[in-house]
């Protein structure tokens, strides 16, 4: 699927699936703004006021600049671990789940 034609008109956001992550650090490497890693050596979203969001499943909104950069991080995640789905009904657009 092509970012663009999703983001065109759809709000996105990411979560990341802890239990899978391996830590490496990719996701932070691409998109600071909206990953990090924690003292626990995983990675987690961060709000748009830069709150570490640590509850499973937490989700952050993909700021439209941010795209390529999350959806890059989700294609190179070598935990298949982070998801970026559809805000207006939950449906995974990037990431394993993804058709
Ligand atoms: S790229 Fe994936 S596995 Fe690596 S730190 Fe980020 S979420 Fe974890």
């Amino acid at each position: 699927m092509q970012e663009e034609a999703v983001a065109g008109s759809e709000a996105l956001e990411v979560w990341i699936d802890q239990d899978l992550c391996t830590g490496d650090g990719i996701c932070v490497q691409y998109a600071p703004e909206v990953f990090e890693l924690d003292i626990d050596g995983l990675a987690y979203v961060k709000s748009p006021g830069d709150e570490l969001l640590q509850a499973p499943g937490a989700t952050t909104p993909v700021p439209l600049p941010l795209l390529t950069d999350v959806v890059d991080s989700a294609k190179e995640c070598p935990g298949d671990c982070i998801h970026v789905r559809r805000v207006s009904d939950r449906v995974e657009v990037f990431g394993p789940d993804a058709e």
